[in-house]
C-alpha cells in the first residue's frame, strides 16, 4: 500500500516540508509540494519572524540523514554558551556543556530553507509549486483546495496521501477541527508575553559589535532580550516582553521616548550598539507566542500533520525546528519498517512521537522562566558551574538537562525531560541543604547527585510520571 508509485502531496515548503520532500524524494516517492509564499530563492521575502535559529544535534541528525551535513555546517555560526548581560553592562559566559565538542549553532532560516528546497528539487520525482495557498482539506476524499495567487483561481488537488507541514496556523488542522468528523482534540495556549525582532548591525568593517560565538541574553526577571549572530556580522535581537504587565510593556511602549527610556534603563550596553533601535522597534511587528497541541495527527491512512502544524512550541529551548526535523527522522524510521498501509505508518509514527513533542513543549515553557529569570540567580549559577565541572570530569557519566535535550539526539525528549528535571531537583536540593558544594571532591558530588536523582525518579515512577 505504501508503494512508491503513489502521489504524496505536501502542504507547506517551510523547514519541515522541504526536508520531508527531500527525504521522500530520496526514497523514490512521487512528491508534490504546495507553498503559499513566493519562492524565497527568487524573491526577497522577510519571513516576518526569527531570521535566525538555534540549530543543534537533533536537527543535525536529520540533516545527516539527507546527506547535507557539510553544506549546512557552512551556514552555521557555533555558539558555545550563553553570554549573560546584567543591567550595568557586565557580562559573563555560561557554556552549554562541559564537553568542548558540544555547542549549538546560529543558522539563517532563509538560507537553510533555500538549501533544502534546491536539494529536494534535484529529484525528478519532487515538484514544488509556489504561490499556492491551501484553503482546506477534504480528509475523507484526500483532496486539498488551493488558491493560486498568480491566476487568482482555485483548484483541487487529489493525492494518495496528504501531509500538512503548513506551520502553526495549519489549514489542514483547521479542516480537522471544523470538519467534526472524528474526535479531534486541540489546544492553543498563548503566553502573556509577545516578541519583537530588532537588530545589531555590523560595524564599519563588517565585524561583529559584540562577542560572536554566544547566544547573548539580557535576563530581567519578567522580560528579556536575546541576540544571535548572523554570517554578515549582524545579530538578530529579540525582545520578549509582556503585552500588558509591568512598568514597560508592548502596549505602553508607543513613543520613541518611552522605548529609549526602557532600553537606557534595562539594556544600556545593548542600546549603545543598536543605533537603529527606534526604526526597528516601530517597523517590526509584535507577535504572540503559543503552544499548540492536538490529537490525533492523522485521519486514517489519508492525511497527517507534521512539524509545527502538529506541535508548535514557544521558542525558548531553541528546539521547534529541531523537533520538526526530528519528526522527519522518526517518520523515516517507520517507513523503513515497510508496514502494509499508510494508516499503520501514521499510527505507529504518532504513537512513538507524540509523547516526545508534548515533552519538548513543556520543557520550552520551563526554559522561558530559566532564561528570563533563573540564569541571573546565584544558586542557579552555582548549579550550572557544578554541572559544567561534572560534564568535563565525567563526560560519559553526566549530562545536564540542557545537554540531554540538546546534545543527546539518541534519546527522546520525554526521557530527557524526566531525567533532566529529576537531576535539577536533586542538585538544587543538595546545594540548598549544603550537602554538596563547588569545593567538594567531584567524584563524591557525582555519587550524591546520582543517588538523589534516582530517588526522585523512583518517586516519579511511584507517582505514575514515568
Ligand atoms: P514553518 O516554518 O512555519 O513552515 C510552514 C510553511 O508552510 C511556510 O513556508 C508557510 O508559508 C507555509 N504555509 C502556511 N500556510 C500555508 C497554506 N495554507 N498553504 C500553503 N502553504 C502554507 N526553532 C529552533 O529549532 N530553534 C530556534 O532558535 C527557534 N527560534 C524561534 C524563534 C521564534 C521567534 C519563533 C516564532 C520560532 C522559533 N523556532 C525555533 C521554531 C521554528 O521556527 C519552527 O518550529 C519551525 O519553523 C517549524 O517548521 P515548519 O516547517 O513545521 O513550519
Amino acid at each position: 500500500m505504501t508503494d512508491k508509485q503513489q502521489n504524496i502531496l505536501i502542504i507547506g515548503a517551510g523547514l519541515c516540508g522541504s526536508l520531508l520532500a527531500l527525504r521522500l524524494g530520496q526514497r523514490g516517492y512521487n512528491v508534490s509540494v504546495y507553498e503559499k509564499r513566493p519562492d524565497l530563492r527568487k524573491v526577497n521575502i522577510s519571513a516576518g519572524r526569527s531570521i535566525n535559529l538555534a540549530f543543534s544535534d537533533r536537527g543535525n541528525k536529520a540533516i545527516k540523514l539527507v546527506g547535507l551535513e557539510e553544506q549546512v555546517k557552512s551556514l552555521c555560526i557555533p555558539m558555545n554558551g550563553r553570554m549573560i548581560h546584567d543591567v550595568h553592562g557586565n557580562t559573563f559566559q555560561s557554556n552549554y556543556s562541559g564537553r568542548e565538542y558540544e555547542f549549538i549553532n546560529s543558522v539563517s532560516r532563509g538560507d537553510l530553507n533555500a538549501l533544502l528546497l534546491t536539494e529536494a528539487e534535484m529529484h525528478k520525482n519532487v515538484n514544488i509549486y509556489f504561490n499556492r495557498k491551501c484553503k482546506s482539506v477534504d480528509f475523507e476524499k484526500t483532496t486539498a483546495l488551493f488558491e493560486d495567487y498568480e491566476t487568482k483561481k482555485q483548484f483541487v488537488e487529489d493525492a494518495d496521501v496528504i501531509i500538512a507541514t503548513d506551520g502553526a496556523g495549519s489549514a489542514m488542522r483547521k479542516s480537522y477541527y471544523l470538519g467534526k468528523k472524528f474526535l479531534f482534540s486541540f489546544s492553543q495556549d498563548y503566553l502573556t508575553h509577545g516578541y519583537k525582532e530588532l537588530s545589531i548591525l555590523p560595524d564599519e568593517k563588517n565585524g561583529y559589535r559584540t562577542y560572536k560565538n554566544a547566544l547573548h541574553i539580557w535576563p530581567r526577571k519578567d522580560f528579556m532580550l536575546i541576540a544571535l549572530p548572523n554570517l554578515d556580522g549582524s545579530f538578530t535581537v529579540t525582545l520578549f516582553l509582556s503585552y500588558e504587565d509591568g512598568e514597560y510593556n508592548f502596549n505602553n511602549l508607543t513613543t520613541e521616548k518611552s522605548v529609549l527610556e526602557f532600553f537606557k534603563k534595562e539594556f544600556p550596553d545593548a542600546l549603545v550598539i543598536m543605533p537603529n533601535l527606534l526604526d526597528d522597534f516601530f517597523k517590526n511587528p509584535t507577535s504572540p507566542l503559543g503552544t499548540i497541541k492536538c490529537s490525533p495527527w492523522h485521519y486514517k491512512g489519508n492525511t497527517l500533520l507534521m512539524g509545527d502544524a502538529a506541535h508548535a512550541i514557544v521558542p525558548f529551548y531553541g528546539q521547534g525546528m529541531n523537533a520538526s526535523f526530528e519528526d522527519v527522522v522518526e517518520f523515516d524510521k517507520v517507513l523503513a519498517q515497510n508496514l502494509k498501509t499508510w494508516e499503520q505508518v501514521f499510527k505507529t509514527y504518532e504513537s512513538n512521537r507524540k509523547k516526545n513533542t508534548d515533552a519538548i513543549a513543556d520543557l520550552a515553557i520551563d526554559n522561558f522562566h530559566e532564561m528570563k529569570d533563573h540564569v541571573a540567580h546565584p544558586i542557579f549559577q552555582k548549579k550550572r558551574k557544578l554541572e559544567m565541572a561534572l560534564e568535563k570530569e565525567f563526560p560519559d557519566r553526566y549530562s545536564s538537562k540542557y545537554s540531554l535535550v540538546t546534545f543527546n539526539e539518541n534519546i527522546g525528549y520525554r526521557e530527557a525531560m524526566l531525567r533532566g528535571r529529576a537531576q535539577d531537583k536533586a542538585i538544587l536540593n543538595l546545594l540548598t541543604n549544603d550537602e554538596i558544594s563547588l569545593e567538594d571532591d567531584l567524584k563524591s558530588t557525582l555519587e550524591k547527585v546520582m543517588k538523589e536523582t534516582e530517588a526522585i525518579l523512583e518517586d516519579d515512577r511511584i507517582a505514575g510520571l514515568k
